[in-house]
């Protein structure tokens, strides 16, 4: 398989000043070697990244959308051969990885659409003295960084409304799953991206490299997504120079099945929700909440489902749940599930490591008691803990009692009642009787500590744009 290994900067692909290896968790083997850069490569880049800025930023949109255009659809031409490497290198299924990768092709279709459809405005002032104009710009160069559970949609989702508003980037994927990333600007390189546009860094270690570019007085704006504790760490170093920061944090997202949903559509949708890349998603339904009158019916159908899932590496045939992206993130799974039990929890299937290699851990599900330290933490993996409620307002307080607002699943019979029960949650999106929102054209982004701005729908470019202000007299 042809592999992007070195880094790319100024428009060419360059080596590194080391290498780190990429492993197929799904056997333990290591796939590529990619280049790791240095301070100097990571300065190129910023310098590359600003000189670009000074032309990108003045290019026709109608130009930038058709660049963005052509990436989507050179993106959907090769969608088997990314999903392949997707899966090799992150260990999720290859349907699963597919998914991905049209899902991901469509932020580059979706902002090659906003690029020329930028707003402003003209008015009167109120007391006429003068004219309001409102125009928006591209901030200048933008850092991105992504984690490794969704290693294309998560570049393409800043990538394509930073090139759509004219901003130049700087992008730093996850040390897990970098060839994704590497793909990527293969095609943006190959659709015409304009050198020094979109750069690609891989520093090792990452935080000290990270922070001295945050120090650079070229950078202006941040764009991440990862775990809030990385995330609270970049918001204070961004914080020196106040710096723009979009942040795509961690969830903690409650599934609530009401005593009047159909429990059947609530099974297929929870089987969405949590098993979709394994669990591995900031969306996965992780804490079920579900009426005592349907708990009985609910569990034993969700068990059945669950435990019938065929657990195999991503690329073989009929694989419907891969391995985890790596041991460590396997075994941190493992001994949130062990907690979970040694606090009372009983397993209904799953809770057990298999034998043999591979970061594999089975399809899960949990009895337990609303006080179980398992609903606390963000799982990242396919186990379904649940929790037997009485009421709605009930459901509603312990889906709230977090400090987390990502996403909320609600299955009701009643739209007035799924809705009044979306209103109540604390959370930037809510699924109603679905299992899976996510669209480009939407806004994505959380509350509380799931992170600050929007990505994807009319909101995304915003991340990569300034209002400005321009009062004008007319005398
Ligand atoms: P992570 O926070 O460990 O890493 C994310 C990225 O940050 C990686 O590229 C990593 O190399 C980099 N990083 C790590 N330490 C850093 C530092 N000190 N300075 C700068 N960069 C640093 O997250 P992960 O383990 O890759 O991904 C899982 C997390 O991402 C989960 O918490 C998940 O909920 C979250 N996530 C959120 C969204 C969203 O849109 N809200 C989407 C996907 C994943
Ligand atoms: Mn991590």
């Amino acid at each position: 398989m042809q592999l992007k290994t070195q880094l790319f900067i100024d428009g060419k692909w360059v080596n590194g000043s080391g290498k780190l290896p990429v492993t197929d968790p799904s056997n333990e083997s290591v796939i590529a070697q990619v280049e790791t850069a240095s301070d100097e490569l990571c300065l190129a880049a910023i310098d590359a990244a600003d000189r670009a800025f000074k032309t990108w930023s003045k290019t026709p949109p109608r130009v930038r959308a058709e660049i963005l255009r052509k990436a989507f659809e050179i993106m959907v031409a090769e969608a088997d051969h990314l999903a392949k490497i997707i899966s090799m290198e992150n260990g999720k299924v290859l349907s699963d990885a597919k998914g991905e990768i049209l899902y991901a092709a469509e932020f580059f279709r979706w902002f090659s659409e906003e690029a020329v459809r930028i707003s402003g405005d003209f008015r009167t002032a109120p007391s006429g003295d003068k004219r309001i104009l409102v125009t928006h710009q591209p901030i200048g160069v933008s850092l991105l960084i992504t984690p490794w559970n969704f290693p294309a949609a998560m570049a393409t989702r800043k990538i394509g409304p930073a090139l759509a508003a004219g901003c130049t980037v700087i992008l730093k994927p996850a040390g897990e799953t970098p060839l994704t990333a590497l793909a990527i600007v293969d095609i943006l390189d190959r659709a015409g991206v304009p050198a020094g546009v979109v750069n690609l860094i891989l520093p090792t270690p990452t935080g000290p490299a990270i922070a001295k570019i945050l120090k650079d007085p070229r950078v202006l704006n941040l764009s991440f997504t990862g775990s809030t504790e990385v995330g609270k760490v970049l918001l204070k170093e961004a914080a020196d120079r106040v710096i723009r920061c979009s942040m795509e944090l961690g969830g903690n997202a409650p599934f609530l099945v009401l005593s009047d949903a159909n429990i059947d559509d609530a099974v297929s949708g929870a089987m969405l929700a949590k098993m979709r890349n394994g669990g591995a998603a900031c969306t996965a339904a992780n804490r079920f909440y579900v009426a005592k009158e349907v708990a009985e019916e609910f569990t034993s159908k969700l068990t059945k489902a669950m435990s019938g899932l065929k657990m195999a590496a991503g690329l073989s045939d009929g694989a419907q749940l891969g391995a985890s992206v790596s041991i460590k993130e396997r075994n941190k799974i493992a001994e949130l599930v062990d907690a979970s039990l040694s606090a009372g929890a009983k397993a209904e299937t799953g809770a057990k490591i298999p034998e043999g290699a591979g970061a594999f851990y089975p399809a899960t599900v949990l009895k337990v008691k609303k006080d179980n330290p398992i609903l606390q933490q963000e799982v990242f993996g396919p186990v379904a803990p649940i929790v037997v409620i009485e009421s709605d307002e009930e459901a509603i307080e312990l889906a709230n009692a977090t400090e987390y607002g990502l996403i909320a699943y609600v299955y009701s019979g009643e739209t007035g009642r799924a809705i009044r029960t979306a209103e109540a949650l604390q959370a930037g999106m809510v699924a109603i009787n679905r299992g899976v929102i996510s669209d480009p054209a939407a806004p994505f982004g959380g509350f509380k500590q799931s992170g600050l701005g929007r990505e994807g729908g009319f909101d995304g470019i915003h991340e990569f744009l300034e209002t400005k202000y321009i009062g004008v007299d007319l005398k």
